[in-house]
């Protein structure tokens, strides 16, 4: 175990390491990976941009679930993990951070040269105009268009997946852009069956291209949207390291493989490469818990 955390510690040490985070890094925030070892299955199917854009019905279901829904997105803190990220960044090691995460947590913790590549939870677009507002905006709007709304409806799960039953949905209230005073309102994140922004993804290749590591945190690495990028890592002889509670897409690839909680993983590693770089406000690291299993994969 502590071999491999060498190896790695070695690779981080050089620096010019690019993270790619996924789900898993957002878990210790209280923010449920629905694919990870201890995600239950997704109640809903995720909805897809086709649906949303072509039914009124689906649109309004989702704003019902997601306005209850956005509460606990809203009250997630970054956690160890986000800050030993934004730590190895203010060290110098790290360049970069690609992150498939919507909730705005790398940034909270201070890193910087993030791209977000599914998008913002937080920020609102317009269908029709382009026009991006804040979901802070939107929310005081919904309130104030559906008063009440929130008490008659204490189902929200733990997880913040909220079950609605039809009558309750059918008198939610969606408004809509007020810049161009009609335009259909989405989150502006990435749905599935949507494709990423080309010059958002031309980013990433190109922070890629330049990595001398790719460091990929808490993610399955199931969709292609973010495999793409440790493929691409990998061509280019690029060592790719996964650190990821259980199996990943990407093992195969992987010149390191470790398996342990990241919020204790990653506090380890930033003592033992940039041990002098002020933790972020925070922390609260049980520094006695052991990391768990770490398997190297040859490669
Ligand atoms: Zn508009």
């Amino acid at each position: 175990m502590t071999e491999t955390i060498d190896v790695l510690a070695g690779l981080v040490a050089a620096g010019g390491v690019v993270v790619l985070s996924g789900a898993g890094l957002s878990t210790e925030s209280g923010i449920p990976d629905y694919r990870g070892p201890t995600g239950a299955a997704r109640r809903h199917t995720p909805m897809t941009y086709q649906v949303f854009t072509r039914e009124a019905a689906a649109r309004q279901r989702y704003w019902a679930r997601s306005h209850l829904g956005w509460r606990m997105i809203a009250r997630a803190a970054p956690n160890d993990g986000h800050r030993a990220v934004a730590r190895l960044q203010a060290a110098g090691l790290v360049d970069g951070v690609i992150t498939q995460n919507v909730d705005g947590l790398h940034t909270a913790a201070g890193s910087g040269q993030v791209v977000e590549l599914h998008g913002r939870l937080d920020a609102v677009v317009c269908l029709r105009c382009g026009d991006r507002s804040s979901r802070e905006e939107l929310d005081r709007r919904l309130v104030a268009a559906n008063p009440g709304f929130d008490a008659t409806v204490a189902v929200v799960n733990p997880d913040g997946d909220v079950e609605l039953d039809d009558e309750r949905v059918a008198g939610f209230r969606m408004v809509d852009c007020t810049c161009c005073g009609a335009g259909m309102l989405k989150p502006d994140v990435v749905f599935f069956g949507e494709t990423v922004p080309v010059d958002r993804v031309s980013r990433c290749f190109a922070m890629v291209g330049r990595a001398r590591s790719l460091l990929v945190l808490g993610s399955s690495l199931t969709v292609l949207s973010g495999r793409r990028f440790v493929l691409r890592a990998a061509k280019l002889g690029i060592p790719v390291v996964i650190a990821n509670q259980g199996v990943t897409r990407g093992d195969g690839y992987a010149a390191l493989r470790v398996d342990a909680p990241l919020g204790r993983l990653l506090p380890r590693l930033v003592d033992r490469v940039a041990p002098g770089v002020t933790r972020a406000s925070g922390g609260g690291v049980d520094g006695s818990a052991p990391v768990a299993v770490v398997t190297p994969v040859a490669g």
